[in-house]
């Protein structure tokens, strides 16, 4: 029986380990790098090792050190989350020679399925639905064109050690062949130390849905059935749900049925997920097996009510599944958002920095619902280029999509996060979008919902109640500020739409205090997401004078209508909301001060135009632009590759190339100028 474990990773996986490692009562060891020294994932173990600097390479993916401090700790078995070592078989390897349990498959199972090549060969002898294509190794350009014609294009070009939606690239026509298998090689070749490619048949909109499996070492496999991943942004995945609103219940059993067979091929034992591309007419093939606990896990049990972790540790003791596959039932819907440090106004720009403000919502679980955050991080905490800039993971859980869907809608306004960008407002606009909330999506979802990058969603759907927030905060500051009489005159607010600056000019209102309460009504004029509820609005506010945020609550009656933060970016009269994927600029003056700021002049604030400016460290790997040229608003740049990321610089106008000051491999640092217009 194992009684104390080490978990092989960081982050939100190590503490979700840890958490149900505890339930069990199972001692748990924690191993850090010099930057997670006061990681959550430590302070929440039994006891803890330092294993040395912080690059992964010479941390979370040394072999021996870990293997070491497991003798050090007398630790039974090591869990190794995903990423990392997770799939790595000389790991699995080294730890069974020192008799400690690895809490996943067997060396075998890893080494026929962690390569795309293999294991397609595996899926094929299966009876197995595998991507139409050439398996087998690609050994040149020649060689590649010849099977891209045979295929017939459109065809994708992949690193057969690929993962993480790196060493890929589609191909349209036979003259772009070359061009893609060098730059696939190359990428392969530095991300995976493998250069190994193969081609396939590239399906247009396809749907990724994946099929959950549990195996024991006595031949029981139970599919726990699918989750949908199509919502991705360069082959990675952004929201996941389970079920999928595709599947009726022969497709799912035909898709669990080849799932379970694959897995009895390779004799698997342990949670492992089989990845499928799904077309419109329901034909699905398989893409690849992940023979590790998936990212996206949580909304499988949310629907299953299992708990995988338990399960894999259940599998490692040597225990029998205690379920069979008729024992499965599905319950309800659930969702997963991946909350990113990034810039999604910026082409998704990694951002790093300090977490000055982390307020998720609270997890919560009734008969109707469940809010669920995994995370790694605390308030305080610092996102650093070193790791996967993946902040948390926010998962909800209804009765149908359509509950679960406006729940995270509601977690999504509750989370507050300040000190770096995230991607909070494009997970919001995503729900927001009637396509997805009619389960009309596909791989292809975001790229074509987003042609020109992510703008925010217009404001004109919050605008009444973004005045009624800014109004109920200058409320505050007046009182504060100035005198209690003033405010039994009207006010009134301007908005700006923070990218557009365009202007909307509102009515009047009457702002009366109550206390810390106000009430607010508007006088004419329609309201739209507030439509009903208008005349009786309590407005409740606290501001955090640290972080300059103020957290809104908005009552009709006792019932809370709305909760969410909005954030002070300037000072009073100027406000800056982000809600529900807009972005807008309010300003508050009284009826005089209007008046008068007719005859101001306009102040640009936009950052420096002129320069490309670097906005993290990282390397130059690609520059698109070369002296002379004339550029147009959102082409892109250059590539900087940083957290694991190749980020694409666009750029934010219209000009021509007067310097560039780097070359191709050069490192920068941020705030270097890479390029001068
Ligand atoms: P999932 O379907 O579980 O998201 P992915 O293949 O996208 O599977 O990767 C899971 C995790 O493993 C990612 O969060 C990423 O951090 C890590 N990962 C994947 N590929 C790599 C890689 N080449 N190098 C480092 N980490 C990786
Ligand atoms: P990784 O190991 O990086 O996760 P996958 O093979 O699982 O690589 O592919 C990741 C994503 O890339 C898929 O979810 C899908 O969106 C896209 N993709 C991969 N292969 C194909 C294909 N043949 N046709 C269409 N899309 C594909
Ligand atoms: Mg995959």
């Amino acid at each position: 029986m194992i009684k104390k474990i080490l978990i092989a990773n960081r982050g939100e996986i190590a503490c979700r380990i840890i958490k149900t490692a505890k339930k069990l009562k199972i001692k748990t060891v924690s191993i850090y790098s010099d930057s997670d020294i006061n990681a959550e994932h430590v302070l929440m173990s039994d006891e803890s090792y330092y294993l040395g600097p912080s690059e992964a390479s010479k941390s979370y993916l040394n072999i021996s050190k870990i293997i070491e401090i497991c003798k050090k700790a007398e630790v039974d078995a090591v869990h190794p989350g995903y990423g990392f070592l997770s799939e790595n078989p000389n790991f699995v390897r080294e730890l069974t020679k020192n008799k400690i349990i690895f809490i996943g498959p067997s060396e075998n199972a890893i080494i026929s399925m962690g390569d795309k090549i293999k294991s397609k060969m595996i899926a094929e002898k299966a009876s197995v639905n595998v991507v139409p294509g050439f398996i087998g190794e690609i050994n040149n350009v020649n060689h590649a064109k010849e099977i891209s014609k045979k295929i017939g294009f459109p065809v994708i070009v992949k690193a057969s050690a690929g993962g993480g939606g790196k060493g890929m690239r589609i191909v349209n026509f036979e003259e772009d062949v070359e061009e893609a298998f060098l730059r696939a090689s190359s990428e392969a070749k530095n991300s995976f130390a493998d250069e190994r490619l193969f081609v396939e048949k590239y399906l247009v909109e396809p749907r990724h849905i994946e099929i959950q499996i549990i195996a024991d070492n006595y031949g029981n496999v139970v599919s726990l059935g699918e989750r949908e991943c199509s919502i991705q942004r360069r082959n990675q995945k952004v929201i996941e749900e389970a079920p999928s609103s595709f599947l009726d219940e022969t497709l799912r059993r035909d898709m669990s049925t080849q799932a379970i067979m694959l897995a009895k091929e390779v004799e698997y034992s342990s949670a492992g997920t089989v990845e499928f591309i799904v077309d419109k007419d329901k034909n699905f093939y398989f893409l690849e097996m992940n023979t590790r606990l998936q990212v996206e896990h949580p909304v499988t049990e949310m629907i299953t009510g299992l708990d995988l972790v338990n399960e894999m540790i259940n599998v490692a003791n040597k225990k029998k599944l205690s379920f069979s596959q008729k024992d499965i039932k599905l319950n309800g819907w659930a969702f997963e958002s991946r909350i990113y440090a990034e810039d999604p106004y910026k082409g998704f720009l990694p951002s790093t920095g300090r977490l000055t403000k982390y307020s998720p919502p609270s997890e919560d679980k009734s008969m109707d619902y469940e809010i669920r955050n995994d995370t790694g991080v605390k308030e305080g905490d610092e996102i650093s280029i070193f790791y996967d800039p993946m902040i948390a993971k926010l998962s909800t859980w209804g009765k149908d999509r359509k509950s679960a869907i406006k729940f995270m809608e509601k977690a999504l306004d509750e989370f507050c996060i300040s000190g770096l960008k995230n991607n909070l407002s494009f997970l919001s606009s995503i729900y927001l979008n009637p396509k997805f909330v009619d389960g009309k999506i596909s791989t292809a979802f975001i790229e074509r919902e987003f042609k020109n990058g992510f703008k925010g969603l217009p404001i004109k759907q919050y605008k009444s109640l973004f005045e009624i927030i800014i109004l109920s905060v200058s409320a505050e500051n007046e009182i504060r500020d100035l005198n209690l009489k003033k405010f039994d005159k009207r006010t009134s607010v301007e908005l700006f739409d923070f990218f557009d600056n365009k202007k909307y000019i509102s009515d009047e209102y009457i702002v009366r205090l109550d206390n810390k309460m106000f009430e607010i009504s508007k006088l004419d004029g329609n309201l739209h997401l507030l439509d009903k509820i208008y005349n009786k609005l309590r407005v409740h506010h606290q501001i955090d004078f640290q972080t300059n945020l103020i957290n809104i609550n908005i009552y009709e009656d006792d019932q809370i209508l709305l909760s969410t933060f909005l954030k002070l970016n300037y000072c009073f009269p100027y406000y800056q909301i982000d809600f529900r994927g807009s972005s807008v600029k309010g300003i508050t003056r009284d009826s005089v001060n209007l008046e008068l700021s007719k005859f101001m002049k306009k102040v640009d604030d936009e950052e420096n135009k002129n320069s490309l400016i670097c906005p993290m460290p990282g390397k130059l790997i690609e520059l698109f632009v070369k002296v002379g040229d004339q550029i147009e608003v959102g082409q892109n740049l250059c590539i900087v590759e940083a957290m694991k990321m190749e980020n694409t610089l666009v750029s934010s106008l219209k000009g021509q190339v007067k310097k560039i000051n780097f070359k191709v491999n050069d490192l920068l640092k941020v705030d270097d100028i890479i390029i001068e217009f």
